[in-house]
Protein backbone atom coordinates (compact mmCIF):
# COMPACT_ATOMS: atom_id res chain seq x y z
CA UNK A 1 0.00 0.00 0.00
CA UNK A 2 1.27 3.70 -0.48
CA UNK A 3 -0.48 6.56 1.02
CA UNK A 4 -0.36 10.34 0.06
CA UNK A 5 -0.06 12.50 3.33
CA UNK A 6 -1.35 15.91 2.94
CA UNK A 7 0.50 18.13 5.13
CA UNK A 8 4.38 18.63 6.48
CA UNK A 9 3.23 20.37 10.33
CA UNK A 10 3.27 17.21 12.83
CA UNK A 11 0.57 14.96 11.92
CA UNK A 12 1.63 14.73 8.51
CA UNK A 13 5.79 13.76 9.47
CA UNK A 14 4.87 11.55 12.27
CA UNK A 15 1.87 9.96 10.54
CA UNK A 16 4.44 8.72 7.64
CA UNK A 17 6.90 7.54 10.50
CA UNK A 18 4.38 5.30 11.40
CA UNK A 19 3.19 4.34 8.18
CA UNK A 20 6.54 3.35 7.78
CA UNK A 21 7.18 1.14 10.65
CA UNK A 22 3.86 -0.65 9.73
CA UNK A 23 5.13 -1.25 6.50
CA UNK A 24 3.19 0.79 3.95
CA UNK A 25 5.19 3.42 1.90
CA UNK A 26 4.00 6.80 1.61
CA UNK A 27 5.43 10.64 0.58
CA UNK A 28 4.76 13.81 2.60
CA UNK A 29 3.05 17.12 0.56
CA UNK A 30 3.87 20.71 2.24
CA UNK A 31 2.19 23.70 1.12
CA UNK A 32 5.29 25.61 2.41
CA UNK A 33 8.73 25.84 0.32
CA UNK A 34 11.05 25.96 3.53
CA UNK A 35 10.57 25.56 7.45
CA UNK A 36 11.39 29.17 7.94
CA UNK A 37 7.66 30.52 6.21
CA UNK A 38 6.15 29.65 9.09
CA UNK A 39 7.44 30.61 12.57
CA UNK A 40 4.71 30.12 14.59
CA UNK A 41 4.32 29.51 18.25
CA UNK A 42 5.71 27.93 21.14
CA UNK A 43 4.33 24.72 22.57
CA UNK A 44 4.69 22.53 25.79
CA UNK A 45 4.78 18.79 24.31
CA UNK A 46 2.95 17.24 27.31
CA UNK A 47 3.84 13.27 28.59
CA UNK A 48 1.23 11.50 26.04
CA UNK A 49 2.69 13.37 23.34
CA UNK A 50 6.07 12.02 24.17
CA UNK A 51 4.61 8.66 24.72
CA UNK A 52 3.21 8.80 21.14
CA UNK A 53 6.72 9.70 19.83
CA UNK A 54 8.61 6.69 21.37
CA UNK A 55 5.65 4.17 19.93
CA UNK A 56 7.62 5.34 16.60
CA UNK A 57 10.94 5.35 17.78
CA UNK A 58 10.91 9.31 17.10
CA UNK A 59 11.19 10.78 20.01
CA UNK A 60 14.79 11.73 20.42
CA UNK A 61 15.12 14.66 18.02
CA UNK A 62 12.59 15.92 19.43
CA UNK A 63 14.37 15.76 22.85
CA UNK A 64 17.22 17.12 21.60
CA UNK A 65 15.15 20.18 19.93
CA UNK A 66 13.32 20.62 23.56
CA UNK A 67 13.56 21.75 26.89
CA UNK A 68 11.83 21.21 30.41
CA UNK A 69 9.14 23.05 31.67
CA UNK A 70 7.97 20.86 34.26
CA UNK A 71 6.84 23.34 37.02
CA UNK A 72 4.46 25.66 36.81
CA UNK A 73 3.59 28.96 39.25
CA UNK A 74 0.45 30.35 38.99
CA UNK A 75 0.60 34.20 40.33
CA UNK A 76 -1.88 37.06 40.65
CA UNK A 77 -1.29 40.40 38.73
CA UNK A 78 -0.18 41.76 42.12
CA UNK A 79 2.74 39.00 42.15
CA UNK A 80 0.88 37.16 45.01
CA UNK A 81 1.38 33.60 44.39
CA UNK A 82 -1.62 31.74 43.85
CA UNK A 83 -0.15 27.63 43.99
CA UNK A 84 2.74 26.11 42.08
CA UNK A 85 2.36 22.56 40.82
CA UNK A 86 4.90 20.25 38.99
CA UNK A 87 3.12 18.81 35.69
CA UNK A 88 3.27 15.32 34.97
CA UNK A 89 5.91 13.10 33.81
CA UNK A 90 6.12 10.90 30.84
CA UNK A 91 3.63 7.60 31.39
CA UNK A 92 6.55 5.19 32.27
CA UNK A 93 8.31 7.36 34.24
CA UNK A 94 11.59 7.70 32.79
CA UNK A 95 11.56 11.18 30.99
CA UNK A 96 11.60 14.44 32.43
CA UNK A 97 7.91 16.51 32.30
CA UNK A 98 6.27 18.46 29.30
CA UNK A 99 9.14 19.66 26.71
CA UNK A 100 9.01 23.02 25.51
CA UNK A 101 9.88 24.40 22.01
CA UNK A 102 8.79 25.83 19.43
CA UNK A 103 6.39 24.46 16.63
CA UNK A 104 8.27 24.68 13.39
CA UNK A 105 10.87 22.90 15.49
CA UNK A 106 8.88 20.37 15.73
CA UNK A 107 8.08 20.18 12.46
CA UNK A 108 11.34 20.62 11.30
CA UNK A 109 12.71 17.48 13.96
CA UNK A 110 9.97 15.38 12.60
CA UNK A 111 10.37 16.03 8.55
CA UNK A 112 13.67 15.68 8.85
CA UNK A 113 13.58 12.08 11.14
CA UNK A 114 11.05 11.38 7.97
CA UNK A 115 13.82 12.29 5.16
CA UNK A 116 16.48 10.11 7.54
CA UNK A 117 14.23 7.17 7.08
CA UNK A 118 14.35 7.60 3.79
CA UNK A 119 10.63 8.74 3.30
CA UNK A 120 10.04 11.45 0.65
CA UNK A 121 8.78 14.90 2.16
CA UNK A 122 7.84 17.49 -1.11
CA UNK A 123 7.57 21.13 -0.41
CA UNK A 124 6.45 23.61 -1.69
CA UNK A 125 3.06 21.50 -2.98
CA UNK A 126 -0.13 23.00 -2.04
CA UNK A 127 -3.05 20.51 -2.71
CA UNK A 128 -5.85 21.67 -4.88
CA UNK A 129 -8.13 18.90 -4.68
CA UNK A 130 -8.09 15.69 -4.05
CA UNK A 131 -10.73 12.63 -6.06
CA UNK A 132 -11.23 8.87 -5.98
CA UNK A 133 -10.81 7.02 -8.95
CA UNK A 134 -13.20 4.29 -10.10
CA UNK A 135 -10.56 2.23 -9.17
CA UNK A 136 -10.79 3.02 -5.70
CA UNK A 137 -7.62 4.88 -5.80
CA UNK A 138 -7.02 8.64 -4.80
CA UNK A 139 -5.59 11.06 -7.12
CA UNK A 140 -4.05 14.29 -5.43
CA UNK A 141 -3.83 17.81 -7.73
CA UNK A 142 -2.04 20.01 -6.59
CA UNK A 143 -1.96 23.90 -7.14
CA UNK A 144 1.08 23.89 -9.33
CA UNK A 145 -0.89 21.26 -12.06
CA UNK A 146 0.85 18.31 -10.98
CA UNK A 147 -0.48 14.96 -9.52
CA UNK A 148 0.36 11.94 -7.89
CA UNK A 149 -1.73 8.28 -6.71
CA UNK A 150 -1.93 6.73 -3.61
CA UNK A 151 -3.93 3.90 -2.47
CA UNK A 152 -5.06 6.19 0.22
CA UNK A 153 -5.14 9.48 1.50
CA UNK A 154 -4.02 11.50 5.08
CA UNK A 155 -5.14 15.12 5.01
CA UNK A 156 -2.95 16.41 7.59
CA UNK A 157 -3.80 19.93 6.58
CA UNK A 158 -4.25 21.48 9.85
CA UNK A 159 -7.23 24.04 10.57
CA UNK A 160 -7.85 25.36 7.09
CA UNK A 161 -8.34 21.48 5.62
CA UNK A 162 -9.00 21.04 1.73
CA UNK A 163 -8.87 17.43 2.36
CA UNK A 164 -11.78 17.69 4.65
CA UNK A 165 -13.86 19.53 2.29
CA UNK A 166 -12.54 16.91 -0.33
CA UNK A 167 -14.04 14.27 2.28
CA UNK A 168 -17.52 16.38 2.72
CA UNK A 169 -18.01 19.24 0.67
CA UNK A 170 -20.51 20.14 3.47
CA UNK A 171 -17.89 20.35 6.55
CA UNK A 172 -18.47 22.87 8.86
CA UNK A 173 -16.02 25.45 9.02
CA UNK A 174 -13.71 25.95 12.08
CA UNK A 175 -14.74 28.89 14.23
CA UNK A 176 -12.67 31.88 15.05
CA UNK A 177 -13.19 32.47 18.85
CA UNK A 178 -12.63 36.05 18.79
CA UNK A 179 -9.39 35.42 20.52
CA UNK A 180 -5.75 35.81 18.91
CA UNK A 181 -2.47 34.52 21.17
CA UNK A 182 0.16 37.04 20.95
CA UNK A 183 3.31 35.02 21.71
CA UNK A 184 6.93 36.95 21.56
CA UNK A 185 10.71 36.16 22.11
CA UNK A 186 13.07 37.84 24.67
CA UNK A 187 16.63 37.95 23.92
CA UNK A 188 17.44 40.20 27.14
CA UNK A 189 14.91 40.31 29.83
CA UNK A 190 14.31 42.51 32.69
CA UNK A 191 12.83 39.02 34.15
CA UNK A 192 13.48 35.19 33.96
CA UNK A 193 11.15 32.58 35.32
CA UNK A 194 13.14 30.28 37.62
CA UNK A 195 14.69 27.37 35.67
CA UNK A 196 12.11 24.77 33.93
CA UNK A 197 9.23 26.80 34.96
CA UNK A 198 6.35 28.41 33.08
CA UNK A 199 5.26 31.35 35.51
CA UNK A 200 1.33 31.95 34.56
CA UNK A 201 -0.28 35.50 35.38
CA UNK A 202 -3.86 35.71 36.18
CA UNK A 203 -4.60 39.81 35.37
CA UNK A 204 -7.78 40.92 35.83
CA UNK A 205 -7.87 42.21 32.26
CA UNK A 206 -5.36 39.58 30.62
CA UNK A 207 -3.69 36.53 30.76
CA UNK A 208 0.12 36.37 30.56
CA UNK A 209 2.82 33.45 30.86
CA UNK A 210 6.16 33.13 30.49
CA UNK A 211 8.78 30.95 30.90
CA UNK A 212 12.88 31.58 30.16
CA UNK A 213 14.93 29.12 28.18
CA UNK A 214 18.10 27.37 29.30
CA UNK A 215 19.84 29.91 26.89
CA UNK A 216 18.44 32.78 29.20
CA UNK A 217 16.20 33.52 26.60
CA UNK A 218 12.58 34.37 28.05
CA UNK A 219 9.38 33.30 26.03
CA UNK A 220 5.77 34.98 26.46
CA UNK A 221 2.53 34.50 24.96
CA UNK A 222 -0.82 36.43 26.15
CA UNK A 223 -4.19 36.17 25.10
CA UNK A 224 -6.03 38.90 23.45
CA UNK A 225 -9.88 38.83 22.83
CA UNK A 226 -12.37 41.64 21.47
CA UNK A 227 -10.94 41.80 18.18
CA UNK A 228 -12.72 41.98 15.18
CA UNK A 229 -11.61 39.02 13.27
CA UNK A 230 -11.25 41.28 9.91
CA UNK A 231 -7.99 41.13 7.37
CA UNK A 232 -6.87 44.89 9.31
CA UNK A 233 -6.84 43.49 13.03
CA UNK A 234 -4.23 40.72 11.28
CA UNK A 235 -2.36 43.56 9.84
CA UNK A 236 -2.34 45.64 13.22
CA UNK A 237 1.12 45.45 15.27
CA UNK A 238 0.42 42.50 17.73
CA UNK A 239 3.33 43.85 20.20
CA UNK A 240 1.32 47.31 20.75
CA UNK A 241 -1.87 45.20 21.06
CA UNK A 242 -0.16 42.97 23.45
CA UNK A 243 1.14 45.65 25.46
CA UNK A 244 -2.29 48.02 25.44
CA UNK A 245 -3.58 44.79 27.00
CA UNK A 246 -1.58 44.01 29.71
CA UNK A 247 -0.41 47.83 30.39
CA UNK A 248 -1.29 48.47 34.59
CA UNK A 249 -2.26 45.20 34.68
CA UNK A 250 -0.10 41.95 34.99
CA UNK A 251 3.12 43.22 35.88
CA UNK A 252 5.96 42.18 34.85
CA UNK A 253 4.48 41.29 31.55
CA UNK A 254 5.26 45.43 30.22
CA UNK A 255 8.57 44.97 31.34
CA UNK A 256 9.30 41.84 29.09
CA UNK A 257 6.93 42.67 26.37
CA UNK A 258 8.86 46.21 25.88
CA UNK A 259 12.46 44.07 25.75
CA UNK A 260 11.09 42.22 23.03
CA UNK A 261 12.34 42.92 19.63
CA UNK A 262 10.39 42.37 16.32
CA UNK A 263 9.65 38.98 17.04
CA UNK A 264 6.63 38.65 17.89
CA UNK A 265 3.63 37.04 16.22
CA UNK A 266 -0.33 37.47 16.81
CA UNK A 267 -2.20 33.82 16.07
CA UNK A 268 -6.11 33.46 15.69
CA UNK A 269 -7.38 31.30 17.74
CA UNK A 270 -10.13 28.52 16.05
CA UNK A 271 -11.78 25.83 17.26
CA UNK A 272 -14.38 23.07 16.17
CA UNK A 273 -16.42 21.14 18.44
CA UNK A 274 -16.94 18.43 15.88
CA UNK A 275 -16.02 17.00 12.41
CA UNK A 276 -18.90 15.36 11.50
CA UNK A 277 -17.16 13.06 8.87
CA UNK A 278 -13.91 11.93 9.19
CA UNK A 279 -13.17 9.61 6.53
CA UNK A 280 -14.54 8.90 2.88
CA UNK A 281 -13.44 6.23 0.53
CA UNK A 282 -9.63 5.64 1.14
CA UNK A 283 -9.08 9.72 2.80
CA UNK A 284 -9.37 10.31 5.86
CA UNK A 285 -8.78 13.92 8.07
CA UNK A 286 -5.81 13.39 11.00
CA UNK A 287 -4.62 16.43 13.52
CA UNK A 288 -6.41 19.72 13.33
CA UNK A 289 -7.89 19.00 9.91
CA UNK A 290 -9.95 16.43 12.11
CA UNK A 291 -10.57 17.95 15.53
CA UNK A 292 -9.04 22.22 15.57
CA UNK A 293 -9.10 23.18 19.74
CA UNK A 294 -7.76 26.04 21.22
CA UNK A 295 -4.76 25.86 22.35
CA UNK A 296 -5.60 26.77 26.48
CA UNK A 297 -5.38 22.89 27.13
CA UNK A 298 -2.19 23.05 25.32
CA UNK A 299 -2.52 19.25 23.54
CA UNK A 300 -3.13 19.95 19.69
CA UNK A 301 0.29 18.75 19.07
CA UNK A 302 0.01 15.85 21.35
CA UNK A 303 -3.51 14.66 19.62
CA UNK A 304 -1.88 14.91 16.14
CA UNK A 305 0.93 12.69 17.08
CA UNK A 306 -1.15 10.15 19.02
CA UNK A 307 -3.40 10.11 16.09
CA UNK A 308 -0.93 9.67 13.61
CA UNK A 309 0.31 6.58 15.66
CA UNK A 310 -3.26 4.77 16.14
CA UNK A 311 -3.89 5.62 12.51
CA UNK A 312 -0.77 3.50 11.38
CA UNK A 313 -1.86 0.66 13.72
CA UNK A 314 -5.27 0.52 11.98
CA UNK A 315 -3.54 0.15 8.69
CA UNK A 316 -1.51 -2.41 9.87
CA UNK A 317 -4.05 -4.78 11.91
CA UNK A 318 -7.26 -4.50 9.77
CA UNK A 319 -8.43 -5.92 6.88
CA UNK A 320 -8.92 -3.19 4.78
CA UNK A 321 -8.99 0.55 4.63
CA UNK A 322 -12.53 1.15 5.00
CA UNK A 323 -12.74 -0.88 8.36
CA UNK A 324 -9.08 0.45 9.03
CA UNK A 325 -10.67 4.24 9.16
CA UNK A 326 -13.54 2.95 10.59
CA UNK A 327 -11.67 1.75 13.99
CA UNK A 328 -9.54 4.52 13.88
CA UNK A 329 -12.51 6.73 14.29
CA UNK A 330 -14.00 4.77 17.39
CA UNK A 331 -10.71 5.08 19.01
CA UNK A 332 -10.26 8.48 18.65
CA UNK A 333 -13.42 10.05 18.26
CA UNK A 334 -14.59 10.69 21.66
CA UNK A 335 -11.15 11.57 23.50
CA UNK A 336 -10.12 14.41 20.81
CA UNK A 337 -13.70 16.02 20.93
CA UNK A 338 -13.41 16.02 25.21
CA UNK A 339 -9.87 17.75 24.21
CA UNK A 340 -11.43 20.25 22.29
CA UNK A 341 -14.56 20.70 24.94
CA UNK A 342 -11.92 20.94 27.39
CA UNK A 343 -9.79 23.38 26.42
CA UNK A 344 -12.84 25.29 25.49
CA UNK A 345 -13.59 25.47 28.51
CA UNK A 346 -10.25 26.22 30.04
CA UNK A 347 -10.19 29.76 27.53
CA UNK A 348 -13.50 30.91 28.78
CA UNK A 349 -12.56 30.73 32.26
CA UNK A 350 -8.81 32.28 31.45
CA UNK A 351 -9.97 35.81 31.84
CA UNK A 352 -12.90 35.46 34.39
CA UNK A 353 -15.56 38.15 36.05
CA UNK A 354 -14.55 39.51 38.96
CA UNK A 355 -16.88 37.06 41.14
CA UNK A 356 -15.49 34.10 39.67
CA UNK A 357 -11.95 35.57 39.97
CA UNK A 358 -12.29 35.93 43.73
CA UNK A 359 -13.54 32.44 43.82
CA UNK A 360 -10.45 30.98 41.78
CA UNK A 361 -8.43 32.47 43.53
CA UNK A 362 -9.57 30.85 46.44
CA UNK A 363 -9.75 27.70 45.06
CA UNK A 364 -6.70 27.27 42.96
CA UNK A 365 -4.34 26.83 45.86
CA UNK A 366 -6.75 24.60 47.97
CA UNK A 367 -6.89 22.28 44.71
CA UNK A 368 -2.95 22.23 44.41
CA UNK A 369 -2.03 22.17 47.88
CA UNK A 370 -1.37 18.64 48.28
CA UNK A 371 1.93 19.64 46.17
CA UNK A 372 2.25 17.35 42.35
CA UNK A 373 -1.41 16.72 41.02
CA UNK A 374 -2.02 16.03 37.55
CA UNK A 375 -4.80 18.19 36.70
CA UNK A 376 -5.99 15.86 33.60
CA UNK A 377 -4.70 12.68 34.13
CA UNK A 378 -7.01 11.75 31.62
CA UNK A 379 -5.11 13.64 29.01
CA UNK A 380 -1.84 13.34 29.77
CA UNK A 381 -1.50 9.88 31.22
CA UNK A 382 -2.75 8.39 27.54
CA UNK A 383 -0.19 5.39 26.76
CA UNK A 384 -0.04 3.97 23.03
CA UNK A 385 1.45 0.16 22.86
CA UNK A 386 2.40 -0.26 19.25
CA UNK A 387 2.86 -3.81 20.31
CA UNK A 388 -1.04 -4.23 21.04
CA UNK A 389 -2.54 -6.04 18.26
CA UNK A 390 -5.78 -3.96 17.44
CA UNK A 391 -9.31 -6.06 16.46
CA UNK A 392 -12.33 -4.33 14.30
CA UNK A 393 -15.26 -4.04 16.56
C1 LIG B 1 -0.74 29.69 19.90
C2 LIG B 1 -0.77 28.20 19.88
C3 LIG B 1 -0.25 27.50 20.95
C4 LIG B 1 -0.29 26.11 20.95
N1 LIG B 1 0.22 25.45 22.03
C5 LIG B 1 0.19 24.10 22.04
C6 LIG B 1 0.76 23.38 23.13
O1 LIG B 1 1.26 23.97 24.10
N2 LIG B 1 0.75 22.03 23.07
C7 LIG B 1 0.22 21.34 22.01
O2 LIG B 1 0.27 20.10 22.01
N3 LIG B 1 -0.34 21.99 20.97
C8 LIG B 1 -0.37 23.35 20.95
N4 LIG B 1 -0.92 24.03 19.92
C9 LIG B 1 -1.62 23.28 18.85
C10 LIG B 1 -0.68 22.68 17.82
O3 LIG B 1 0.19 23.64 17.26
C11 LIG B 1 -1.53 22.04 16.72
O4 LIG B 1 -2.58 21.30 17.28
C12 LIG B 1 -0.67 21.13 15.87
O5 LIG B 1 0.30 21.90 15.19
C13 LIG B 1 -1.55 20.35 14.87
O6 LIG B 1 -0.72 19.62 14.01
P1 LIG B 1 -1.22 19.27 12.53
O7 LIG B 1 -0.11 18.55 11.89
O8 LIG B 1 -2.55 18.63 12.59
O9 LIG B 1 -1.46 20.67 11.84
P2 LIG B 1 -0.35 21.81 11.50
O10 LIG B 1 0.75 21.76 12.49
O11 LIG B 1 -1.14 23.05 11.35
O12 LIG B 1 0.23 21.35 10.12
C14 LIG B 1 -0.53 21.41 8.94
C15 LIG B 1 0.44 21.54 7.77
O13 LIG B 1 -0.28 21.36 6.56
C16 LIG B 1 0.19 22.32 5.63
N5 LIG B 1 -0.89 22.54 4.65
C17 LIG B 1 -2.05 23.22 4.84
N6 LIG B 1 -2.80 23.18 3.73
C18 LIG B 1 -2.11 22.46 2.81
C19 LIG B 1 -2.38 22.07 1.47
N7 LIG B 1 -3.52 22.40 0.84
N8 LIG B 1 -1.44 21.31 0.81
C20 LIG B 1 -0.28 20.95 1.43
N9 LIG B 1 0.02 21.30 2.72
C21 LIG B 1 -0.90 22.05 3.40
C22 LIG B 1 0.53 23.54 6.46
O14 LIG B 1 1.44 24.40 5.81
C23 LIG B 1 1.12 22.90 7.72
O15 LIG B 1 2.52 22.73 7.62
C24 LIG B 1 -0.88 25.41 19.87
C25 LIG B 1 -1.40 26.12 18.78
C26 LIG B 1 -1.35 27.50 18.79
C27 LIG B 1 -1.94 28.25 17.62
Amino acid sequence: MHALIIGGGVAGPATAIALQKAGITSVVYEAYPSGADERGAFLSLFANGIDALKAIDAHEPVLERSFSGSRIEFTTSAGKQLATARLDRDVHGDLPGPRILKRADLCEALQGEAVRRGIRVERGKRLAFARRTPAGRIVATFEDGTMDVGDFLVGADGIHSVVRRSIDADAPAPRYTGEDVVCGYARKAPVLAPPETFRMIYGKRAFFAFLTTPGGDTWWFTNISGMDGSATALSRDWKRLALERVRADVDPATDLIEATGDDVIGIRVYEMASTPIWHAGSMIVVGDAAHPASPNAGHGAAMALEDSVLLAMCLRDLPDIPKAFGRYEQLRRERVERLVATSAQMRKRAIPAPLQRVLRDFMLPRLLKNGPRNAAPWLTRHHIDWHEKLAAQ
